[in-house]
């Protein structure tokens, strides 16, 4: 059994139904989807393509993307999804890290020819029209079924966004991707057949992934026009379609929010359009997310999960997010939740022995959803799965309910004066200053202290921001020593294609000025 099974199903329940849609054009039925994903695959074996061959997808959010997904998986290929933003020379290491011979790109993204490729597909081009061809009507009786794979096989390798030295390949198995979409429908939402999901965020990454529980559930997909996200747009694809359910990194939370509140827009109005929105990639602060309830209403759940354990880790429920009665409502709001259904988590120091509620450690998780190892990399996989768990860099600690709080990547935690500094905190409260709309804490190189807290600000339009007001505000609110020793006002900050704000750019700067 493979994710190309859960298509078949579906093909054969309700052939006729809309599975995937273009804006407000329907793209496929279920029938069309599954015809189309059949002949693919069988053009790809018939092209020479064995099962657990690695094929890459370095697509714009595009109509085909699923059915291109879905006819590799048909024919037992692996993808490898690559971020739309990465330059050429990146994916061609890619390309040659997971010995990809064949590689389908949208032309706005990847050059003419890639290196290392047998075959490149535009898949706007008359090529990608004959390789998706289904034979006429779109009876699936004219293609074979899906290969058969055992659910160890791989299905996703994912190549991380590699902050330090090059990326590495994550192997996800057909059974870790089958366990994440099970788990949404317990731990994040339950999904009708008469259901939304709309690809607004990149579909190389969790916005993608959340395709196999909404097919699982024989729900519509939409990718919208624009391909990307236009706050305007998507507000108006949920009145016109029904209220849409998506994944957004903070980042676009944000801006969905700062449009619902510059039309004027009510919760009643937000919920005609949105169902759920699935927010985690990075850090929500705790003043963004009371801003989003109160604007948009209760449509929202976090999760917190990372590439080695996709989209599971912990969840925040819509009810724990709306509970605000409960005494510990706000801690609640600040944490990214309870361990999803199938893992286990836990907080360790740094020999693996777990922490009791309160301390501080390194998050650790166990269990269906994460990864087989690093692609040819034994040296990474046997760092990150030590007896059994997954080591995630992340630091944080459980409260005595087993709501995991994030402090930040061990990697970005700043020592000053011997001190140990979660960027985190400094943000959240930097966040609460009048004026500020974004705001990211570094630590710069100092001779006196080893490290000095810098931050980084982003005023809200039409708002005049002094270092003197901020200081005062986090006199009143941190300890001293944890307060910024300088600000550095900017325009915006520097974020990856995935929302994420880009810390090792931020510290190259620093470097670079002093
Ligand atoms: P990636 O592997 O690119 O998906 O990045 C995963 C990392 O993003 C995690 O290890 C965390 O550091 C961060 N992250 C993911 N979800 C959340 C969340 N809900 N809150 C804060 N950070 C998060």
């Amino acid at each position: 059994m493979t994710l190309a099974h859960l298509l078949l199903r579906q093909a054969l329940v309700a052939p006729e139904r809309t599975a995937l849609l273009h804006g407000t054009r329907v793209s496929a039925t279920f029938g069309q989807w599954a015809a189309r994903s059949a002949a693919l695959a069988r053009r790809l074996r018939q092209a020479g393509l064995h099962p657990g061959e690695r094929v890459v997808v370095f697509m714009r959010n595009h109509p085909r993307y699923l059915e291109i997904l879905w006819g590799a998986w048909w024919a037992g290929l692996v993808v490898v999804p690559v971020n739309a933003k990465l330059h050429p020379a990146e994916v061609e290491w890619i390309i040659d890290d997971a010995q990809a011979r064949w590689a389908f790109v949208t032309g706005d993204v990847a050059p003419p020819a890639l290196r290392g490729l047998q075959q490149q597909i535009d898949v706007d081009s008359a090529a990608a029209d004959a390789l998706l061809a289904a034979p006429a009507g779109h009876a699936m009786g004219a293609e074979e079924g899906p290969v058969d794979r055992d659910p160890q096989d791989l299905a996703w390798l994912f190549y991380t966004s590699g902050t330090t030295g090059r990326p590495k390949g994550v192997m996800l198995t057909h059974r870790n991707l089958m366990t994440m979409g099970l788990t949404y429908f317990n731990d994040v939402d339950a999904i009708g057949a008469d259901d939304l999901i709309v690809h607004a965020a990149p579909m190389s990454h969790g916005c993608g992934l959340y395709a196999i529980p909404h097919l699982m559930a024989g729900a519509r997909q939409v990718v919208p026009a624009s391909g990307g996200v236009d706050p305007a747009e998507l507000f108006e694809l949920g009145r016109a379609l029904g209220p849409l359910s998506t994944f957004a990194a903070p980042t676009i939370v944000k801006r969905l929010v700062d449009h619902a509140a510059a039309a004027g827009l009510t919760p009643q109005d937000a919920a005609a359009s949105f169902k759920t929105i699935v927010y985690g990639g990075a850090p929500m602060y705790l003043a963004d997310i009371e801003r989003a309830l109160r604007v948009m209403g209760p449509r929202f759940v976090q999760i917190y999960g990372q590439g080695e354990t996709p989209m599971v880790g912990t969840a925040l429920a819509r009810h724990h997010l709306a509970d605000a009665d409960h005494p510990r409502h706000l801690e609640r709001l600040g944490s990214v939740g309870v361990a999803q259904t199938p893992v286990q988590l836990r907080v360790a120091d740094e020999r693996g022995r777990s922490l009791p509620p309160g301390e501080i450690g390194e998050v650790l998780v166990r269990g269906d959803t994460v990864m087989a190892g690093y692609w040819r990399n034994p040296e990474a996989s046997a760092g990150a799965l030590r007896d059994g768990w997954l080591w995630t860099g992340d630091v944080g600690s459980l409260d005595g309910d087993g709501f995991l709080t994030l402090k930040d990547r061990s990697k970005d935690l700043l020592i000053s004066g011997g001190s140990n500094i979660y960027p985190r905190e400094v943000e959240e409260v930097l966040l609460t200053a009048p004026g500020v709309a974004e705001v990211a804490v570094v630590g710069a190189p100092d001779a006196e202290w080893g490290e000095v807290v810098v931050a980084f600000v982003v005023a809200r339009a039409g708002a005049d921001l002094d270092a003197a007001a901020l200081d005062a505000h986090c006199l009143d609110r941190i300890a001293r020593f944890k307060r910024p020793k300088q600000y550095r006002f900017v325009d915006s900050l520097p974020k990856n294609n995935y929302g994420k704000v880009l810390k090792t750019a931020l510290r190259q700067r620093l470097r670079e000025a002093s």
